[in-house]
């Protein structure tokens, strides 16, 4: 499964990083269940973990270690 990590703005349209959520790549919404706008700002999924990848959301980090082998 790939994944990669989509920022979660605190407005719609905004430019406030809220943080950031794991999302399978083909799927328009992220682990924890959130309906994300795909037009954010996107990293790798190995960006997770990283300075540049905070804040983080914990529902999908925890979910993240469970799928990646
Ligand atoms: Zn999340």
């Amino acid at each position: 499964m790939e994944h990669h990590i989509v920022a979660e703005m605190t407005e719609p349209g905004g430019s406030t990083l809220k943080e950031w959520h794991m999302v399978r790549t083909g799927q328009s919404m992220s682990m924890c269940g959130r309906d994300l706008d795909m037009n954010q700002s996107q990293l790798p999924s190995d960006a997770w973990g990283t300075e540049q990848a905070r804040p983080f959301c914990h529902t999908c980090g925890a979910l993240f270690l469970r799928e990646v082998p």
